[in-house]
């Protein structure tokens, strides 16, 4: 049940979006927490604070037309959503992805202003991408999609106006072909207009692994706010991309055992621990698929379809997609034992799912805080290429680990404060909602 007063921003926002189902479904997560903090501070109210947040500063549709290797052509749709830039530059990123669309993009880049403000960062929040499918697509044809992408996209970003970076479908090879057709067309080696670039291009040491550092790194902080820690921990991370490799790699660094993951195909099970430079190879070198893992260990399984969270667990990270975690997934989980959950991936928990893991009493780390590691590292990079700096691993490791240490401490004590403790989720909302809404209240209205 909906707060009596955030009813009706509610039912405005599903009006005037129809259809845009996760759209609606992150709006209603956030809205849902901020009954106190209107009643704390009747100004942003007044100025219909949560009205204008609802709504994106601008939205961009465009065409992208490419041809394959064969010669034929193809029609993608690309989206830039522009959501919020009080805090700074609009900041978030691309997904290449055939569920694209502009629910999609409008959920994520929603998400991605409050995530953003919970860093301390200057940046605001943003998203965007297209319905293209990178998979199975040569180099080439990926270059040529993202050569026709940028030339559309090149007039709404800058280093002071938005910045993308990757996300799902968007690694290192993107960004570098995205990059070159942006300093080609501006003529402007303009290293602050796109982050996760190369190491030898402006990129930033840590930025790969951040996104799965930092989750890892939340979920140490849940643990040690109830007296306990990941050692000899059983962990499960759905995933096997960008920031379940990570987070993989991180947890045991930090002592965990980690025994399963996943791809779109089907879940690896891993009894003796999962080899993450095997992961790397298959993932990033050969850019196979997962179920060749388990010619090269033995006591591995691969299983198509079926969920991972039927794999008992104390510590579940889902890192793969949104709505991966459901009611049912969350109920398995609590009868197996399982007593935190960090999301590295964006709103992969349903609500029902959240619901669960409250009333069980488990931790539970949202994706716009846990997750919120990548893109503070990339306003580190941003940092680094205005000043024209390079820091070491250790040092930028350093600031990751102090960052999610303070986004964790900010969560906990805003969710005590407001009569929450222990949750989260409201945690998360309520902090970063104060800090957007009194830059937005400071601006008057535009
Ligand atoms: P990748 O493309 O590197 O990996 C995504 C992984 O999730 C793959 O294993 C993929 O399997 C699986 N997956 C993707 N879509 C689906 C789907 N519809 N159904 C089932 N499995 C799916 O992406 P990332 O690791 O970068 O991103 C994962 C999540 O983390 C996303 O929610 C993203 O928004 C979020 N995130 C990413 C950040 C980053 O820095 N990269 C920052 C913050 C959040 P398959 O290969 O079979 O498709």
């Amino acid at each position: 049940m909906l707060d009596e007063k955030i009813e009706p921003f509610y039912d405005e926002v599903v009006r005037r979006n129809p259809g845009e189902v996760e759209y609606h479904q992150a709006v209603r997560e956030v809205v849902d927490s901020l009954g106190p903090v209107l009643a704390k501070h009747p100004r942003f109210a007044e100025r219909k604070i949560i009205e204008r947040i609802c709504e994106p500063e601008r939205q961009i549709i465009f065409r992208v037309p490419w041809i394959d290797d064969d010669g034929e052509v193809h029609i993608n749709r690309g989206y830039r959503v522009e959501v919020n830039s009080a805090l700074g530059p609009y900041k978030g990123g691309l997904r290449f992805h055939p569920s694209v669309n502009l629910g999609i993009v409008k959920f994520l880049g929603f998400e991605q202003v409050f995530k953003n403000a919970l860093t301390g960062m200057p940046i605001g929040g943003g998203k965007g991408g297209s319905d293209f499918d990178p998979k199975g697509r040569s180099d080439d044809e990926v270059m040529r999609f993202c050569q026709s992408f940028m030339t559309e996209l090149y007039r709404h970003i800058g280093e002071y106006t938005d910045v993308p970076a990757g996300d799902v479908g968007v690694g290192g090879r993107e960004i570098g072909y995205l990059f070159g057709q942006y300093k080609r067309i501006t003529n402007r080696y303009e290293s602050g207009a796109l982050t996760g670039k190369g190491l030898e291009w402006g990129g930033a040491l840590v930025r790969t692994e951040a996104t799965g550092y930092g989750t890892a790194l939340f979920a140490r902080e849940m643990l040690a706010a109830r007296e306990t820690d990941l050692e000899g921990r059983t962990c499960v991370v759905s995933g096997s991309g960008n920031v379940a490799i990570y987070a993989i790699e991180k947890l045991q660094q930090l002592g965990a055992e980690v025994v399963a993951c996943s791809d779109s195909n089907g879940v690896v099970h891993d009894p003796d621990g999962v080899d993450v430079a095997l992961l790397k190879r298959i993932k990033e070198v050969e850019r196979a698929r997962l179920d060749r893992y388990v010619e090269h260990r033995p006591a591995a399984t691969h299983r198509r379809g079926g969920s991972i969270w039927e794999v008992p667990c104390h510590i579940a990270l889902p890192c793969a997609t949104q709505n991966e975690l459901t009611g049912h997934d969350a109920k398995t989980l609590v009868d197996n034992g399982c007593i935190a959950v960090a999301e590295g991936a964006n709103m992969p928990t349903t609500p029902e799912g959240i619901r669960v893991f409250h009333d069980a009493g488990v931790a539970f780390g949202p994706g716009k805080a846990a997750n919120a590691g990548g893109v503070a590292t990339s306003a580190l990079e941003m940092q680094q290429n205005a000043s024209r700096d390079r820091w070491t691993f250790e040092h930028t490791e350093g600031r990751l680990d102090e960052i999610m240490t303070g986004i964790h401490g900010l969560c906990f004590e805003t969710a005590e404060e407001f009569g929450s403790p222990g949750n989260y989720v409201v945690g998360a909302n309520i902090a970063a909602f104060e800090r957007v809404a009194h830059a937005m209240v400071a601006f008057g209205l535009i």
